[in-house]
């Protein structure tokens, strides 16, 4: 293993010609520890968010024993990097046969669903198992997310009792779930749901055993800081104890975004600077997929030895392929003598970020670098600001 100083170390030292994927293990332990000690009941790592088993692991080793999973490459997956984990498949439009894989030969017990027709999918599939439990998903509103998760998948309110009523009559245990988008930025995104939760369980009158109010819980992004993770857990805990549920009754939450956000941060290379355009060499089909299709900003730092005295200047990014819309248009805030063979650091990209990269054009990023700095920014640590400049880090290199 190589032990190198800082961040800053890893571009001055390696000089990398490709993109270098940066790991904080210890930043994914905290927000871990974080959720297991301050949320009123169970969190679920929802996996799509970031489906590296060293993350797993990770997240297992700080207490996280429950995972949402979504296709049958991730309960696989899970089951064999955690054997001991609980898997909750969590997406309402399966493969029968990913039900009975997972169901039969996983042990997986729990699963969602918003359609007759999936409840009787699910039955099916099981042999009519009489030990599930079985999450309703409702329709909620995304209004107060970066992200909408609205659309697709929830039943709606004129169908939820009947549904409700048949899942009851079929379940162990009745869950209520829902996601109200992802980056929600505001506790009042779960208090609202929550009453559309009230008024599906007073409506269908039956004991629900399970609320699970989903993920969307949000991390930190420049132009988007979010109020403090208590508030939305005090929120949650409020609405949720008012609720007319079974007394044995437990509460959920599948958090992707806020726990692995901080685990991941990208170092690229300048290749070509065109007035306030700089060609780096990862774009929309490797890390930066939301930075390019959904305009999202990721904190940047530029990492040079002796630093910079230059002013800062907006810039945006072009990615390495040939394609135009390889384009993330910023702004990203960078000193105004940047130039090409200049590195950056990406913050932020843990989630949503790494898991999504592609290979297309040949562009891909295989080096994979244990640092034990701190994140850019992070909703766990207030301390955290500009960490880079004040500290000094080991640097474990794990792959190359
Ligand atoms: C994507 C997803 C999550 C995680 O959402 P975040 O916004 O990353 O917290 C949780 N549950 C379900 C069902 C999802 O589809």
């Amino acid at each position: 293993m190589h032990k190198l100083h800082s961040a800053l170390g890893v571009a001055t030292t390696l000089k990398p010609a490709a993109p270098v994927t940066l790991i904080r293990p210890q930043a994914a332990a905290r927000a871990a520890r974080f959720f297991v000690e301050k949320f009123p009941g169970k969190s679920l790592y929802a996996v799509k968010a970031n489906p590296s088993p060293d993350l797993l692991r990770t997240l297992w080793a700080s207490g996280i024993t429950h995972y949402d999973v979504a296709s049958i490459a991730e309960v696989r997956l899970v089951a064999e990097t955690l054997p001991e984990a609980k898997l909750c498949f969590m997406h309402p439009v399966k493969a029968e046969e990913a039900i009975a894989e997972a169901y039969h030969r996983y042990g997986v017990r729990t699963f969602s669903l918003d359609t007759m027709e999936e409840l009787t999918k699910i039955m099916r599939a099981t042999g009519n198992a009489t030990d599930l439990e079985l999450c309703v998903r409702l329709r909620v509103s995304s209004e107060h997310s970066e992200l909408s998760l609205a659309s697709k998948f929830g039943a709606e309110l004129g169908e939820v009792k009947e549904l409700l009523m048949a899942t009851r009559q079929a379940a162990d245990a009745l869950g209520i779930c829902f996601h109200v988008g992802s980056q929600a930025m505001t506790p009042h995104a779960y208090t609202q749901a929550l009453e559309r939760v009230r008024a599906a369980i007073v409506d269908a009158a039956v004991t629900v055993d399970i609320i699970d109010v989903g993920g969307g819980f949000p991390s930190i992004y420049p132009g988007m800081e979010p109020p403090a993770l208590e508030l939305y857990f005090d929120a949650i805990y409020r609405a949720a104890e008012s609720l007319p549920v079974s007394y044995s009754s437990e509460l959920w939450c599948e958090p992707g975004r806020a726990l692995c956000a901080e685990y991941s941060s990208l170092i690229v290379r300048v290749e070509r600077r065109r007035g306030d355009e700089l060609y780096i060499n990862d774009g929309a089909y490797g890390a930066l997929f939301d930075a390019a299709h959904v305009g999202w900003r990721f904190p940047v730092d530029l990492l040079r030895e002796e630093g910079s005295e230059a002013e800062m200047q907006a810039f945006s990014f072009y990615g390495p392929t040939c394609d135009d819309m390889d384009h993330m248009a910023g702004p990203f805030l960078l000193p105004a003598d940047i130039g090409p063979g200049d590195y950056i650091e990406i913050g932020m990209l843990g989630a949503y970020g790494c898991a999504m990269r592609t290979g297309f054009n040949g562009f891909t990023a295989e080096t994979l670098v244990e640092v034990t700095d701190e994140p850019m920014a992070s909703m766990y640590d207030d301390s955290i600001v500009e960490p880079r400049r004040a500290k000094s880090a080991t640097v474990v290199q794990i792959g190359q």
